[in-house]
Formats: structure tokens, C-alpha cells, sequence
């Protein structure tokens, strides 16, 4: 039994551990699950208003281009800095200034900027990116030489009447995209981040402090670098989960533009912050004890309160019982009778008493102790001939009863009469008997009960049947019949 209780602790202390790492596994797969789903969302916003930003920007170096057009190539080299027509740039303050390289090795300009003597646009990155390309290409970022701050240039070849006349092309500055991606404003305080081709981080919307640097050979995070060779191989979101800074990184980057440029989008991992948040495993683990301590306790009342049953049911059949011989006693006897007289419908009831013939003699002959286990073996000898319902009780010294309800007179012959033999049968040796063994007498009275009857003198019918067995000679069965 306690080596059970033992069992039963173990295992429910280990289910209640499998139970909690199952479901705070599950809950973290879940928060992780919503994150993601909930970056990619960003992640699409964010796509589609950097592809709107940037045609923005090219849209701008395709109207100079269309003002270009109403010009001859004679008339543009005429123009150099601060020339009107590329001054369009008023409505948009990423764009510094418009300016075009020109084939022959001009330079033309709408802003301030008066080139040096010896400047040759045609040695110019702008100019060769755009030229190699044949179409409008952006550029890596630059960090501009007045202002100090980053910028790309667009740049376009530039035809007229189908002859190459050199590429035109835009400073824009970059501090405008960050109004365009997902800053930590938003409720899920996810941030976005612009790398270039070299692994440069162009903007950070929340460490703008990383801007300039590199992912490769500044930052260096080895989880981050693998993200990012991925990328690069594929025009599928990668998903991205590292540490940085002290802090577990959930994100997802993706290739957004012809020069290979990497957006991504990244928040703190709520599922590592589980812990801070609801308290998690420790919350879990506390709860889970507390129901274990709770079912111990309810398991601990219901042993006790059966073990009180026990009792209490043990009390009444010691209540009931003859001490020797197991079977019920007068008292019980007397309650059982009442309870048949009260009942609402009339039964058949017959009533058998017994007695053991020369008993006095047995005892004197064989001792008391002899005597209490001829009395014993006789019951059990009776018990095993009678119906589990029939009520079988010592009703005083060697004298026993036996009430056999809706059993006809017949029917209670017929039981004493085995009753009787059975006995017989024990042979159960009594030498100041006439019979030589131990026998019995028995009296039986048969009645339908009506409420005119009482328990008493039905009883007293049994043993005026009795007393005339043991005077027929005993080991006798007699009927009362009246
Ligand atoms: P009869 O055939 O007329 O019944 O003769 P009897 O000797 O059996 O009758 P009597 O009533 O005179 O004697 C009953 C005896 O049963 C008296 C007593 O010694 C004995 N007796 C009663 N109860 C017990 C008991 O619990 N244990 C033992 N060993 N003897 C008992
Ligand atoms: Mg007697
Ligand atoms: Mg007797």
C-alpha cells in the first residue's frame, strides 16, 4: 500500500513535469508563430514602400531626363552649375540635386556644386555603374561630403535622337526611407533594417547608431552572417532568429532590389522573454505543485473518510454480530423481526428456533471450550444449507433462529430437515448422548402476517413447536399448528 502511494507520487510529480515543458513549449512555438506571421506582414509593407520610395526617386531623374529632351546636345553642354532646368528637386527633400556626365566629359549640374578643373565624370562610379548597366542603376551608399549624411544616386543613360549623350543622375538622401519601414513606434515594436550588397547597413530604424557598419566585418555575428549568405541565394524570406546585444532576435529578410539590397525586419523574441512575462515555467511549475499538494489532500480526506466508513461499518456489525459464532445476535434479531412486522404488504414468514439437545451434558463431559466450538461448527454447518437472504441469529446460549421469509410451511419443513440432518451429519461426538453425537431440535411456526400477530407470540409459536420436539425425544423437527 505505501510503496503504492510512492508510485503514485512519482508519477503524478513527472506528469506534472511533462505537462508543464509540453505546454510552455507549445506556448512558445505559438508566441513564436504570431511574431513571425506578424513580420512578414511588416516585412511586406515595408517592401512595398521601399519599391515605392525608390521608383519615387527615379520617377524625379526621368523628368529631367523628359526636360533634357526638348534641348540639343549644342544647347545642354552650354549649361553648367546651378542650371534651372535640373532644379526640380524643391518638392523633395531627399533629393539634393540633379546632374549629368556627359559623354564628351561635361558636367552639368542644377545644384551649387562647381566641379574642379581636373573633374572627369566619365571616372565617376555613378557614371560607369549606369553606363555598364545601360539602365537606371542605383547606387552603393555614399556619405555626402558637405552635409556628412548617407545617400545613394540614381542613375540613367541618357539619349538624343537615339545617341548616347552621357547619364544623368540624382543624389538622394537616404534619412527618408526610415519614414517608409517599420520603426519600433509600432504596437509590435518590431524595427527594420536596409543592408546593402557589401553587407553594409544602409538604415537601422531602431540602432541607427549601426548605420555605416557592416554585417560581415563590424558586427559579426556568426548566426547572422549564415542568414545573410542564404539571402543572398534566394529570393525567399529567410527567417532569422540570434543574439544580439543581450537579446534573442526574431526576424525575417528578404532581397528587395536589382543592386541586391536586404530588407529585414526584427523585434525581440517575446517567446525568450516567456519567462519575464508570465512568470512562465516558474508560474507554471508553482501552479502545477499547488494542484499536486491540493489532490494529495483530497486524496488524503476521501482515505480518511473511508477509513471512518470502515469503521462506522464495523462498529454496527459488531453491533449486530454474536461474538462466537459470526452470526447476527438477538438484538439484531429482534430489529429484523420489527422490521418485517412493519412492512405495508403481508408476507409469509416462518421461523425456525434450535436448540442443541443435551447440551449441559457436553459441557460437562467435554469442557466449555469444547462446547463453544461444537456450537461454531454447528453454525457454520447451518449456514452453508440456508439462502444468503435468510436471517440466521443466536437467540441465547445454545438456542438459535432462523427467519425465513416468504417461505410457506412446507418449504420450512423441509429446511429444518436438512438443517437438522446436516448436524447429524457433522457426527460430532457426544457420549452422555443418547445418539452418541450432537444433535438438535428444532421448532417451526409458519405465519401470514397480518398486523394482529405481534413478534412476541409469533416467537413464543416457535418454541411451543420446539418443546414438543425436544419432548417427541429430540433430534426432532416439529411444526406449530394452530
Ligand atoms: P436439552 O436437550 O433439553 O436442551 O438439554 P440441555 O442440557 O441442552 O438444556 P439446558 O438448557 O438445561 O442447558 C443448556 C446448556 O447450554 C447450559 C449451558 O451450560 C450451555 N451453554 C449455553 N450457552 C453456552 C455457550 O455459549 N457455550 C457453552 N460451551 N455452553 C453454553
Ligand atoms: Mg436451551
Ligand atoms: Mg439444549
Amino acid at each position: 500500500m505505501k510503496k503504492n502511494f510512492h508510485m503514485i507520487i512519482i508519477l503524478l510529480v513527472l506528469t506534472i513535469i511533462v505537462f508543464i515543458t509540453y505546454n510552455v513549449n507549445i506556448l512558445q512555438n505559438e508566441i513564436k508563430e504570431n511574431q513571425y506571421n506578424a513580420l512578414i506582414n511588416d516585412l511586406r509593407r515595408d517592401t512595398t514602400n521601399f519599391g515605392l520610395w525608390i521608383s519615387q526617386k527615379k520617377s524625379i531623374v526621368n523628368t529631367a531626363k523628359d526636360i533634357c529632351n526638348n534641348f540639343s546636345f549644342d544647347e545642354l553642354r552650354q549649361w553648367h552649375t546651378d542650371n534651372p532646368y535640373l532644379n526640380i528637386n524643391n518638392d523633395d527633400p531627399s533629393i539634393s540635386q540633379i546632374y549629368i556626365g556627359l559623354a564628351d566629359g561635361d558636367f552639368i549640374t542644377g545644384g551649387q556644386w562647381i566641379p574642379p578643373d581636373d573633374y572627369d565624370p566619365r571616372t565617376r562610379t555613378w557614371y560607369i555603374e549606369a553606363y555598364e548597366a545601360g539602365e537606371t542603376v542605383v547606387s552603393k551608399v555614399y556619405v555626402d561630403r558637405e552635409t556628412g549624411e548617407k545617400l545613394v544616386t540614381i542613375s540613367s543613360p541618357f539619349y538624343l535622337d537615339d545617341e548616347f549623350v552621357g547619364i544623368i543622375s540624382a543624389n538622394v538622401f537616404l534619412k527618408t526611407i526610415s519614414t517608409y519601414l517599420t520603426t519600433q513606434i509600432t504596437e509590435r515594436n518590431s524595427y527594420s533594417y536596409l543592408v546593402d550588397e557589401d553587407g553594409t547597413i544602409v538604415i537601422h530604424t531602431n540602432r541607427p547608431y549601426l548605420e555605416g557598419q557592416n554585417i560581415y566585418t563590424d558586427i559579426n555575428n556568426a548566426e547572422l552572417n549564415n542568414y545573410f549568405d542564404q539571402v543572398k541565394e534566394t529570393k525567399d524570406i529567410i527567417r532569422m532568429e540570434y543574439f544580439y546585444e543581450e537579446e534573442n532576435i526574431i526576424g525575417i529578410v528578404q532581397k528587395v532590389d536589382g543592386r541586391n539590397w536586404y530588407l529585414a525586419v526584427a523585434r525581440i523574441d517575446d517567446a525568450s522573454l516567456f519567462d519575464i512575462q508570465v512568470g512562465g515555467k516558474w508560474t507554471l511549475l508553482i501552479n502545477g505543485l499547488s494542484l499536486f499538494i491540493i489532490l494529495i489532500l483530497i486524496y488524503m480526506i476521501l482515505k480518511a473518510r473511508s477509513e471512518l466508513n470502515n469503521m462506522n461499518e464495523l462498529l454496527t456489525t459488531e453491533n449486530e454480530k454474536d461474538f462466537l459464532t459470526g452470526i447476527f445476535n438477538r438484538r439484531y434479531l429482534n430489529l429484523y423481526l420489527e422490521s418485517i412486522w412493519n412492512k405495508e404488504e403481508h408476507v409469509i414468514v416462518s421461523i425456525l428456533l434450535m436448540d442443541v439437545d443435551y447440551f449441559k451434558n457436553y459441557n460437562d463431559t467435554y469442557g466449555h471450550i469444547l462446547g463453544d466450538e461444537v456450537l461454531t461448527r454447528l453454525t457454520d454447518a447451518i449456514n452453508e444449507t440456508i439462502r444468503k437472504d435468510d436471517v440466521f441469529a443466536r437467540f441465547g446460549g445454545e438456542e438459535f433462529a432462523l427467519v425465513l421469509e416468504n417461505v410457506d410451511q412446507e418449504e420450512a419443513l423441509k429446511i429444518a430437515y436438512k438443517i437438522r440432518d446436516a448436524v447429524y451429519e457433522l457426527n460430532m461426538e457426544h457420549n452422555t448422548s443418547p445418539f452418541g453425537r450432537v444433535t438438535i431440535s428444532i421448532g417451526s411456526v409458519t405465519l401470514m402476517l397480518d398486523h394482529h400477530i405481534n413478534v412476541r407470540d409469533a416467537v413464543d409459536c416457535a418454541d411451543k413447536a420446539l418443546y414438543e420436539a425436544k419432548a417427541s425425544g429430540r433430534n426432532k423437527v416439529s411444526i406449530y399448528t394452530d
